[in-house]
């Protein structure tokens, strides 16, 4: 399981000076109340900490700074209790670089209509407090998520966490480091981007390697840990030797367990968090990276076939996002590869050669060797699986030349009622919102890939927030998208970033 790193957001509290001491006092008891209670919930995946109540641009700048500065610090959540004059603001927003969150509350819930006087008004202002705060802001062109609603209410509380869920994306996105190994597929076009550009944009550092590099690891890897290896997949995964000799169907699935241990020893020696591969540039390699990658996604590193480093990284940040979420079904580099195009019944077989994660599975899955086509290699051994149903979404980073553009399909993964015995590869079949006509149309409008990062734990406005923290435009085709609509989206996208 990936593990990410104890991240903390810090509640910061604004007010000011004017209101006096016993105000004051009171206002510092609420926001740890709200942050105390937020905390015992238990439903945010990282902790929330109190921060005393800021009322001059000093201690503003100085709190901003201190965040900025911390490793630990994924972002702050602010909220005014009072009204805090918004230009006390300035100086620390001028410094501030990590993900903000507005969250638009107040510490009562209902006004109390029977005994409501000048001193409670006077006590409780956020609705003009947070105008007055928010204006900046606009003012300043900060980029921050807004969240209304009472600090209690669960949907309230439900989007925080998922809030928190893209700061950590945001965040980690600064430190990713994409190994490629080789290069992009030859004359293959959307795979390919700028990666100077990229490092500015997402912070990614994307280096290559020679495959002779990596392959060095993978020789280098015992038969005691190869051995070892094997008997772990024999036992975590079912077997499907299709009438192969036994003996020699595990000295396939053996070479995976070489690549894997080989692999992963280069990533971690040489801290990397996102790997790129290409059937084209195998070199010493006896198979095309097949379970071995598979294996990998779901340990959480990120992967993109044919040279495809920026899905790779969307892939790694999807992973970071949704680590450890409750109920989370799964995320996964995809292919649109095919077409159910039954009247009523259109879907989009999505697989690829091998490298599909295990972790969107619908039940356990089972090893296969059989032979690939492409890679002039031996039979790779890959897990075979079926995805399973529900919504997800379908992610797509391309580069237009100038500019990098995010592409967003809301899709439905719909239950694979017929098997498909001889299709050795997993796979997930799934309509792409609002339906599949104007879903495809879309995609080939807005210059979307064949390759997506997929995941079923976020959605759309996960995506729309990480891409404007980025600074990048996002196209989403979702429930209420129309060809019209989308073609404005793109319009007004070309105007903004273009
Ligand atoms: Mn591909």
């Amino acid at each position: 399981m990936l593990k990410t790193k104890n991240y903390e957001f810090w509640f910061l509290t604004g007010s000011q000076d004017l209101y006096g001491d016993e105000c004051l006092r009171i206002v510092a008891e609420h926001s740890q109340k709200i942050v105390s209670e937020l905390n015992a919930t238990g439903k945010f995946p990282y902790k929330i900490i109190w921060k005393p109540t800021l009322i001059d641009s000093v201690s503003i700048r100085e709190t901003l700074s201190a965040a900025n500065a911390n490793p630990d610090v994924a972002g702050c959540i602010v909220w005014m209790h009072t009204f805090s004059p918004a230009k006390m603001w300035i100086r620390g927003f001028n410094e501030y670089k990590k993900p903000l969150l507005h969250l638009h509350t107040q510490f009562n819930r209902d006004i109390p209509f029977d005994t409501i006087d000048m001193d409670f008004m006077n006590q409780n202002q956020s609705a003009h407090g947070d105008r007055e705060f928010a204006h900046i802001l606009t003012r300043m062109g900060v980029v921050r998520k807004t969240i209304s609603g009472h600090w209690t209410n669960p949907t309230a509380q439900e989007r925080i966490a998922d809030w928190m869920r893209t700061a950590i994306g945001a965040l980690e996105s600064r430190y990713m480091r994409i190994l490629r190994v080789g290069d992009n597929m030859r004359n293959v076009a959307v795979t390919e981007g700028d990666k100077v550009e990229a490092h500015q944009k997402f912070g990614w550092e994307v280096d290559a390697y020679n495959i002779t590099d990596i392959a060095e690891y993978v020789q280098a890897v015992s038969d005691a840990d190869v051995n070892a290896l094997t008997d772990q997949y024999y036992a975590e995964y079912d077997i499907i030797t299709d009438g192969r000799d036994v003996a020699e169907f595990r000295a396939h699935v053996a070479e995976q367990a070489k690549i894997e241990i080989g692999f992963r020893r280069f990533l971690e020696e040489n801290n990397y968090q996102a790997i790129v591969t290409t059937f084209q540039m195998l070199a010493g390699l006896k198979q095309l990276p097949g379970l071995a990658i598979q294996r990998l996604m779901a340990d959480g590193y990120g992967f993109g076939a044919e040279g495809d480093w920026k899905t790779a990284g969307f892939v790694r940040l999807f992973k970071l996002m949704t680590a450890g979420k409750p109920g989370a079904k799964g995320t996964s580099f995809m292919e649109d590869y095919t077409y159910h195009l039954e009247p009523g019944k259109e879907a989009i077989l999505q697989a690829h050669m091998l490298e599909i994660c295990p972790s969107i599975a619908a039940g356990k899955p089972a090893i296969r060797v059989n032979p690939l086509t492409m890679g002039e290699r031996e039979d790779p051994a890959r897990l075979v699986f079926t995805a399973k149903p529900g919504r997800g979404i379908a992610c797509s980073l391309v580069d237009l030349g100038k500019r990098f553009r995010m592409i967003v399909n809301e899709v439905e993964c719909l239950p694979q009622d017929k098997p498909m015995p001889k299709l050795p590869v997993a796979s997930a079949l799934w309509r792409p919102l609002p339906d599949f006509a104007t879903g495809t149309e879309g995609w080939l409008i807005a210059g979307g890939a064949h390759h997506t990062a997929f995941t079923y734990d976020l959605t759309s406005e996960n995506i729309a927030d990480l891409c404007e923290f980025f600074g990048i435009e996002c196209v989403i085709i979702g429930g209420g998208t129309t060809i019209q609509s989308l073609k404005r989206d793109l319009m007004i996208g070309e105007v903004y970033f273009g």
